[in-house]
């Protein structure tokens, strides 16, 4: 098929954002997203909530409030978010200052997963229309630096330029390049948290602010609040060594006849790590792995009533009496998170539930469950030669996996960028 003047791998949403922003600015431009998956379109499958105010989702080195602002607004024209109503802020924000708590105001729009699912075949379609060629379920592995040519499981694509948008799941592969076209990194933030699933009526909140954000003293902070029709998931992550070992997290349905009334959201510590750590990622893998190993190749789940008291959850807690409510991540075990997580993270991990509980009475009510882990590695982050997230001459790497973004709009945003500087040059 000739020379790409842009091949993009990853169809989500910083592979997504780029496509959009290079054909509305020179649609003669011949591009091809590849992606491993059969279906478009990485993580605006899952929940879309998307955010549109700094600093939510923006990684501190590359973004300020003006780029974030201007960049968020060509988000907004294309993914055209319905921003919902926030209700009583003014009294949340109160209860919480006085604690020291931050309640950040975030404009937000959700679509849940089948309105997000809604949204892909739409953003699909319309780059279809534009001319954007796609080529899904083939997995790129590796380049041909010299050759300008990105090597698949199938064949060898050869490109002008370059954009890899490979997600949090494409960590190993982006290392992979990095480490074969010398391009320099580091990786040493990471979160670890729990997730938290409750009662929607323990957490009404919710009900005012579809999604709070609450900074916490330790940097801690509230992160992807579902709730409604709200269920836990757990995720496959493969370690470094090759281990399988599960991560959790959580999303909302649209749908009606999913309502469950629960809510869960997760609570995250940030940890950056100093000399002589090499890899944020190996730390947070040994902490997945050793969840794993005592839940039994399982996340692990324990009820806020035998945390309290220093006592594992075990099935029999599981039950209708007190806790009236069952799990809805069903395939985790039950068991003592105390015995798994550092003291340093669960210690500020609980502190800000006690925080929180008294910002909004009732989330520490003893049929509360807390899962563990919920690790987010935001990145490999590569040393950059430009602004526009060019790691080698004509090769851009970008969103969640490259550490540019940490969620939705940001990746989006991060694509757009990426174009820019293909545009310029
Ligand atoms: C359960 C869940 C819920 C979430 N909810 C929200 C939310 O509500 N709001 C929010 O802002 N964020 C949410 N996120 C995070 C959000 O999904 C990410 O921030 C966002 O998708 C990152 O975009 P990206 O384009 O960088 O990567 P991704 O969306 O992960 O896309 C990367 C794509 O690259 C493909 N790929 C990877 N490696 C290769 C390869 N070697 N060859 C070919 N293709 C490859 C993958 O298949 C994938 O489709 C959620 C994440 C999860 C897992």
């Amino acid at each position: 098929m000739g020379k790409w003047d842009c091949v993009i791998v990853g169809t989500g949403p910083a592979g997504l954002g780029a496509a959009f922003a290079l054909k509305n600015s020179k649609p003669d431009l011949k591009i091809l997203m590849i992606d491993r998956e059969r279906y478009s379109t990485g993580g605006l499958r899952n929940d879309c909530k998307m955010n549109f105010t700094f600093p939510i989702g923006f990684p501190a080195e590359y973004w300020n409030q003006e780029s974030a602002d201007s960049y968020l607004t060509k988000v907004a024209e294309i993914l055209q978010p319905p921003i919902m109503d926030k209700f009583k802020l003014d009294v949340y924000q109160k209860r919480a200052e006085r604690l020291d708590v931050t309640l950040l105001s975030i404009k937000q729009a959700h679509l849940g997963t089948d309105g997000g699912l809604k949204l892909i075949k739409e953003l699909v379609a319309s780059l279809k229309e534009k001319g954007v060629e796609f080529s899904l379920g083939e997995e790129a592995t590796g380049v041909k630096y010299s050759n300008n040519i990105l090597i698949t499981e199938k064949r060898e694509i050869e490109y002008k330029n370059l954009i890899i948008a490979p997600g949090r799941k494409g960590f190993k592969f982006l290392q992979d390049i990095m480490n074969n076209l010398d391009i320099s990194y580091y990786d040493n933030i990471v979160d670890i948290g729990i997730r938290v699933e409750s009662h929607e009526a323990l957490y009404p909140i919710v009900r005012d602010y579809y999604d709070p954000k609450f900074l916490f003293p330790g940097s801690v902070r509230t992160f992807c609040t579902n709730s409604r029709a709200a269920y836990v998931v757990q995720e496959k992550y493969i370690s470094t060594d090759g281990v399988e070992y599960y991560s959790v997290n959580g999303h909302a349905w649209s749908d009606e006849s999913k309502v469950n009334n629960l809510v869960n959201f997760a609570l995250l510590k940030t940890s950056h790590l100093t000399h002589p750590v090499a890899s944020g990622q190996k730390f947070a893998e040994i902490l997945g792995l050793q969840a794993n190993l005592c839940g039994g190749g399982r996340p692990i789940m324990q009820r806020v009533g035998d945390f309290r008291i220093g006592k594992r959850s075990s099935k029999e807690t599981f039950n209708n009496d007190l806790y009236d409510f069952k799990p809805t991540l069903k395939s985790c075990t039950p068991g003592d998170i105390s015995l798994v997580v550092p003291y340093k993270i669960m210690k500020s991990l609980w502190t800000s539930m006690k925080l929180l509980d008294t910002v909004i009475p009732g989330i520490l009510h003893p049929s509360t469950i807390m899962y563990y882990p919920e690790i987010k590695m935001y990145a490999n982050k590569p040393k950059f030669l430009d602004e526009n997230f060019q790691a080698k001459k004509n090769i851009y790497l970008i969103g969640d996996g490259a550490g540019t973004s940490r969620g939705i709009t940001v990746a989006w945003a991060s694509g757009i960028r990426a174009a820019d500087g293909i545009l310029k040059s």
